[in-house]
């Protein structure tokens, strides 16, 4: 699933941000609005994304407000995106070259075809 569908799936999550990042990224990522949001619609806090994008290879995430207790899955949703080819989602590295990305060996090439920026 792409991040722009997470966008349209995540409504009131991303109130606030468009989520950038390549579509391979989008399981892990649903995993984590799908937790976020299932807290909100049990009466709970409903998290706002502030920032949803690749930063230096992996998946950098920003929520406010978010309830503490999904605080640490948070962090291990970015842990796992340098574990995951942002291309295509299969098991990959994190390349620390000047330009720092997370690939499979089918993917070590290939550029963002996906928006980066979200202005
Ligand atoms: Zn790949």
């Amino acid at each position: 699933m792409s991040l722009a569908d997470l966008e349209s799936k995540y409504p009131l999550i991303y109130t606030h941000c468009h989520p950038r990042g390549g579509p391979g990224w989008g399981a892990l990522l649903e995993v984590l609005l799908d937790q976020l949001q299932a807290r909100a619609d049990s009466g709970g806090v409903q998290a706002r994304a502030l920032l949803t994008r690749e930063k230096w290879g992996r998946l950098s995430l920003r929520f406010s407000p978010l309830d503490p207790a999904d605080e640490a899955m948070v962090v291990y949703v970015e842990k796992l995106s340098m574990h995951i080819c942002e291309v295509c989602g299969a098991p990959g590295t994190l390349i620390p070259e000047a330009w720092h990305r997370t690939r499979c060996n089918a993917h070590t090439e290939a550029r963002p075809t996906w928006p980066t920026s979200d202005r």
